[in-house]
Formats: C-alpha cells, sequence, structure tokens
C-alpha cells in the first residue's frame, strides 16, 4: 500500500520528528499546524529535500471546517490518505486542581478531545482497508498529574477510550487504531505549562533516568502505523522511560 498519512501537529516536538520518519519509510506526509507556518515549512522542505513527498497545511484541530479541509488538501496533494497520527495537542500552566482556570480547561478539552476526536472521524470517513490510525496520548492517562494537570490527563484517558472503542468499531473495516502514550518528552510543550525545564528535572526521576526524545516516539509511531503491526489493534504503547 501507498502510504499517505496526515500528521496533526506535525510542525514541532513528536509530530515533527513523526512526519521525519514516516517520510524516510516512504509515506507521503501531511504535516499540519495551528500557528507555526515557517517551522512546518521547514520540516516540509527537509523531507522533500531528501527525495520525499509532503506539504504543510495550517488547521487548528478544534475547528471542524480546519480539520475536512486538512484531508481534502491532503488527498488533492498526494493521493487518497491512508493513515491519521492523531497528535496535536496542549496543555496548560502547571498547577493544583482548585486553581485550574474554567478557560484553561475548555481549551485543553476543546483541543485534546474535541479536536482529536474530530481528526479520528474524518480519518474513519476515508481511510481505507489496510489503513491506520495512531492516536498520542499521554502516560499522563493512567498517572492522574495530581497537582500539575488532572484536566490534561484526563483528557488523553479520553482519547485512550476513543482508541479502544473506536479499534472495535474498525476492526471489521480493516481499520486498526491504537494509541501512544509518551512519558516526559523532551519538548517546546513544558513551556507551555509554564515551567519550561519539567523536561530535564521531571524525566530524570523516570525509571531510565532521562527524559525521552521526540524520535523515541516516533520509532513506536512508525512501528503502529506499519504492517510489521498488522495484528496490533486497541492497543496504547505506553513510551515513557519506565514510568
Ligand atoms: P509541542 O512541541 O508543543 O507541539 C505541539 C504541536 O501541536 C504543534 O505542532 C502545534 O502546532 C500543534 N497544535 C497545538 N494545538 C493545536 C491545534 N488546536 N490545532 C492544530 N495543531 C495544534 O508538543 P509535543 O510535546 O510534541 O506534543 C505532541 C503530543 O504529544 C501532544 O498531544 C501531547 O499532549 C503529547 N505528549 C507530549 C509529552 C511530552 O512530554 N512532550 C508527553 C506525553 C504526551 P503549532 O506549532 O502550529 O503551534
Amino acid at each position: 500500500m501507498d502510504h499517505v498519512t496526515v500528521i496533526t501537529g506535525g510542525s514541532r516536538g513528536i509530530g515533527a520528528a513523526t512526519a521525519a520518519r514516516l517520510a524516510a519509510g516512504g509515506h507521503r506526509v501531511a504535516v499540519a499546524y495551528q500557528h507555526a507556518a515557517a517551522a512546518a515549512e521547514a520540516v516540509v522542505a527537509a523531507i522533500t529535500g531528501a527525495g520525499g513527498a509532503a506539504v504543510a497545511v495550517r488547521a487548528d484541530t478544534a475547528v471542524e471546517d480546519d480539520v475536512v479541509r486538512l484531508f481534502a488538501t491532503a488527498a488533492a496533494e498526494l493521493g487518497a490518505v491512508t493513515g491519521l497520527v492523531n497528535n496535536a495537542g496542549t496543555t496548560s500552566t502547571i498547577g493544583p486542581f482548585a486553581e485550574l482556570a474554567t478557560a484553561d480547561l475548555r481549551r485543553v478539552v476543546d483541543v485534546n478531545i474535541v479536536g482529536a476526536f474530530l481528526c479520528a472521524r474524518e480519518a474513519t470517513r476515508v481511510l481505507p482497508r489496510g489503513g491506520a490510525i495512531v492516536n498520542v496520548s499521554s502516560a499522563a492517562a493512567t498517572l492522574g498529574s495530581p497537582g500539575e494537570y488532572i484536566h490534561y490527563a484526563a483528557s488523553k484517558a479520553a482519547l485512550d477510550t476513543l482508541t479502544i472503542g473506536l479499534s472495535k468499531e474498525l476492526g471489521p473495516a480493516g481499520i486498526r487504531v491504537n494509541g501512544v502514550a509518551p512519558g516526559i518528552i523532551r519538548t517546546e510543550i513544558h513551556a507551555v505549562s509554564g515551567d519550561p525545564d519539567r523536561a530535564e528535572r521531571a524525566g530524570a526521576g523516570a525509571p531510565l533516568g532521562r527524559p525521552g526524545e521526540p524520535a523515541e516516539v516516533a520509532e513506536a509511531i512508525a512501528w503502529l502505523l506499519s504492517p510489521a503491526a498488522s495484528y496490533t489493534t486497541g492497543t496504547i504503547l505506553r513510551v515513557a522511560g519506565g514510568r
């Protein structure tokens, strides 16, 4: 099968590493982003410069029309879409639950649940037999993130339930749905949480003694999308250094 894969949040961090890894493995990739146009174009330029096929598409995953346009553009530019890396996500300032701002709660739910569900729904409408979805969850979904961001952890637990339910619904259609649950990975998301050094500090407490790299998560995503994982569906693969 020719792989044409949509990667939401492909401009930076785990999404950008996944775009590079999948393109190196022969996927044609749509690199979706919200604001970081230059970063997304740089990811695309690196791929096309190495002989691959990629396109950058601006799409706020929490906006239904953007999601529909993202998949339509990917198909028009690269061919029929066969896979989704449902990766775009956000968090908000670290703090105790009592101090959670309602606007932060709504934004996290809007992006991490509504947006991810809209992308999965659009993929469900277009993926062929043999297609696959990987939802990017978090180890937080089972750890709960007390004192940091319980609402974020809960949003990822919702995504895990989507993975389980959708894998069962789409199994008969020959479409696999899996998740990855990264631990503490060295990306810019920690700056959003108001603690840019969090990856170094908290990562040191993982059994493997360090934060993970985006490329280490990309490797798991690439396997789950590949024919090598042909009997794997409904699973959430932890890439969390033992956390
Ligand atoms: P990151 O470096 O902050 O990158 C986030 C990406 O998501 C960016 O490409 C951003 O686009 C995009 N994005 C955010 N909100 C969006 C929206 N509403 N619509 C479209 N795109 C949006 O984050 P990351 O650490 O790579 O995280 C990627 C995923 O892994 C997230 O789902 C996150 O929850 C999960 N995760 C991360 C860690 C970690 O420690 N880093 C751990 C567990 C799980 P722009 O560049 O245009 O802003």
